[in-house]
């Protein structure tokens, strides 16, 4: 079926070079980043030398100068899913967090930053959820003291992308006790990774095996005031300002990744004889793998959709979380089932079906819960 999104020569051939990009500096080292759980910083500088970090940022910071268009966005998860490569997470860092600083931020702070961004010379990370509070962000306790000229930081965060690779992060902290409604409290830092009293621990998970997840300490981190993102205690809404395009994005990461498993098994089953034909020959094959490309079809016809609305401004808060939730339960669904079709193959940890098993694991907790999407959604229906 035709895409509604609207892509014109110019995106066919940034989607053309970027492909190529990565089939020369991503995917012939994918395995060894997944062996030694990094990407490394090399290759989101050599990603920004080549134009394709922060293609949105204005060009009186160097970037590319594209705006709002997020069809760059779309075209870069694609390409990346399409190869299997889930754990490269260079869309967080430039297309995610980066804008945090662009439209929050003071021009000091776009002027200090973004050029940074855009020459790959910095990697972000965003830090939100804590040990205690991972679903309930409104009650972080990582605290920021105000000390005059800087905030003295203290507290930990945890599963945080790009965490050992990052140069800076986006730091979530208390600024104020508000108990009834402790939101109000929240302020966003920047935080330079190079900081005294700034601490980083590797954690090991199943699946995105090349991207490395921290847990990180914060003991009496100095941050500059010129740091604060915004006013003191605006955090939370800024956080959510950003959120249906997280969420959006996060959904074409998902899709993606659906595609690229119904797209391997495909190939599978053609191959593979059993009884003396061809696995894809039996009705089950036929069936298992129809049902999920109506619903890969379906889903992707929805985000388009949402994706457009989202570009003209309208408000797709609910969209987003319905298209959030339905693609990540639906990459690990077809993968479980796609993994099935594979017999014993499918587990084995050189098939990169397996690896899309365990990769798609994750999207139904990144950027927020699948349960915290359905939430959302309920609230929109007016049974909350
Ligand atoms: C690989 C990976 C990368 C991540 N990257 C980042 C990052 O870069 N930055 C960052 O800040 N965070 C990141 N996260 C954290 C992620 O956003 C959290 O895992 C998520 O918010 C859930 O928090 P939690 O893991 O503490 O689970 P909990 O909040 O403890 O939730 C446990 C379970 O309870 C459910 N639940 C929670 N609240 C409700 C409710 N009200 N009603 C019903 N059920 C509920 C949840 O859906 C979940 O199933 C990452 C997580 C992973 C796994």
């Amino acid at each position: 079926m035709e895409r509604v999104l609207p892509f014109s020569e110019k995106h066919e051939k940034f989607r053309a070079n970027f492909g190529k990009f990565l089939d020369a500096e991503a995917v012939p080292y994918y395995k060894e980043w997944c062996a030694s759980h990094m990407v490394p910083h090399s290759f989101f500088e050599k990603m920004a030398q080549a134009g394709f970090m922060a293609v949105w940022i204005d060009k009186k910071y160097g970037g590319v100068g594209a705006g709002n268009d997020f069809l760059y966005t779309v075209i870069k998860a694609e390409e990346y899913s399409k190869r299997g490569l889930n754990s490269i997470f260079s869309r967080l860092s430039g297309d995610v967090i980066a804008p945090y600083i662009n439209q929050n931020g003071s021009e000091e702070q776009r002027s200090e930053w973004l050029p940074k961004i855009a020459r790959g010379e910095v990697v972000l990370g965003v830090c939100m959820t804590e040990p205690a509070h991972g679903s309930d962000l409104a009650h972080i306790e990582t605290r920021a003291e105000d000390m005059g000229d800087y905030y003295l930081v203290n507290g930990e965060k945890t599963f945080i992308s790009n965490g050992m690779v990052a140069d800076a992060l986006v730091v979530a902290v208390r600024t104020s006790d508000s108990p009834e409604k402790p939101y109000k409290g929240i302020s966003l830092l920047i935080v330079d990774t190079s900081s005294e009293g700034v601490k980083r621990e590797f954690i090991d998970r199943i699946g995105l095996q090349a991207q490395d997840t921290a847990h990180i300490y914060f003991n009496n981190v100095k941050v500059p005031k010129k740091n604060l993102i915004g006013e003191e205690n605006r955090g939370f809404y800024i956080l959510m300002q950003h959120l249906e395009a997280e969420r959006i994005m996060a959904a074409y990461g998902s899709i993606g990744m659906v595609e690229h498993t119904l797209q391997l098994t495909r190939d599978y089953v053609k191959e593979r004889q059993l009884f003396g034909k061809s696995l894809s020959s039996f009705q089950n094959t036929q069936y298992v793998l129809s049902k999920l490309w109506v619903r890969y079809t379906m889903a992707q016809n929805y985000l388009d959709q949402t994706l457009l609305k989202y570009m003209t401004g309208v408000d797709v808060n609910q969209d987003a979380s319905m298209v959030k939730y339905y693609t990540s339960e639906l990459a690990f669904e077809s993968a479980d089932q796609c993994v099935q079709l594979f017999g014993g193959y499918g587990i084995c940890s050189n098939e990169e079906i397996s690896r899309q098993f365990v990769d798609s694991r994750i999207v139904r907790f990144m950027g927020g819960t699948s349960e915290t999407q359905l939430g959302v959604i309920a609230g929109s229906l007016g049974i909350k």
